[in-house]
């Protein structure tokens, strides 16, 4: 977990190999195959990026990652900084529409830490506040906007050069909820150059979501996930942990030793009623 360059990231997070969590977090991350390739990809770009600028092969600069809130997108950039043990920087959009310095400013900044510590990663998370298309018309977001399309592209006039040589060899990754809103100008190739949908986790996924969390805590003998399977529909990978984690503190509150199949019935029930807008009293 070694930090460094931290001095120039001030609130940006830039460590190598582990993004801002404990090794816990990337006990098990569960994401369709199409995710695994795309990490895989950038993986073996990012070992030899070298061989791409001397065939003179253009390769990814952005990728846009999108879908449902909760789903893992913030963890698919964790599990490949750590997988791939390369620099990365982490913001998220929020941070450049408030503080002191100038959104333009903080975005320079982020691009120059890579750029300085390249081969690396940026991720920014909730890019719609940054690169949406209201962000655009809005007078006070525009110079955002406009710097990281001006990073994006780089110096134009030494494309050759400059976009796959070392020190240019970092690739930009960003995630949103809703990627209809974004400016048609940002996501067009060249910038964003591959995108990928994380979607809610089907069945199969969601009991292997449910094993991740569930793992180091104290279940009984007659819990059965996949008899719930169908309670769970639309339920994300976040929403997963979090009916782990309520269940564990019902069987606490009830005095269990274990988390019972009962106790996750029982959250899912409140969900349930909640989601219907049924305002429950204690009994
Ligand atoms: P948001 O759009 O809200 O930022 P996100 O897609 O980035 O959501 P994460 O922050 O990656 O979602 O997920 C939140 C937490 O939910 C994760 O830290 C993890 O504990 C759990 N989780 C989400 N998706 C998965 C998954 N596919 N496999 C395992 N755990 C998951």
């Amino acid at each position: 977990n070694q930090l460094f360059d931290m001095a120039y990231a001030e609130n940006f997070i830039l460590r190598i190999g582990d993004a801002g969590g404990t090794k816990s977090m990337f006990k098990e991350v569960v994401l369709g195959g199409d995710v695994w390739d795309l990490l895989d990809e950038l993986m073996i770009y990012m070992r030899n990026p070298m061989q791409y600028y001397e065939k003179e092969v253009p390769f990814v600069r952005g990728v846009l990652l999108s879908g449902p809130p909760g789903t893992g997108k913030t963890l698919f950039a964790r599990t490949l900084a750590k997988k791939s043990g390369m620099p990365f920087v982490f913001a998220s959009g929020a941070e450049f529409t408030d503080g002191e310095k100038s959104g333009a400013a903080k975005i320079n900044e982020i691009f120059s830490i890579a750029r300085r510590n390249a081969p690396s990663f940026i991720f920014v998370d909730e890019i719609d506040a940054i690169a949406g298309r209201h962000a655009r018309k809005d007078p006070r977001r525009r110079s955002t906007f406009q710097a990281l399309m001006a990073q994006l592209d780089g110096d134009k006039e030494k494309v050759g050069v400059d976009r796959f040589s070392l020190g240019q060899a970092f690739i930009f990754i960003c995630a949103t909820n809703r990627p209809d809103e974004l400016d048609i100008e940002f996501v067009r190739p060249g910038r964003i150059d591959r995108r990928l949908y994380i979607g809610l986790p089907d069945a199969k996924q969601r009991i292997q979501i449910f094993g991740v969390h569930s793992t180091g805590k104290q279940l009984a003998e007659d819990v059965d996930f996949e008899k719930l399977v169908f309670r769970t529909v639309g339920y994300s990978g976040a929403d997963i942990r979090n009916l782990v984690n309520e269940a564990g503190i019902m069987s606490v509150r009830k005095g269990h030793s274990k988390i019972s199949q009962k106790d996750i019935v029982d959250v899912l029930d409140k969900q349930l009623l909640e989601g219907m807008g049924v305002l429950l009293t204690e009994e």
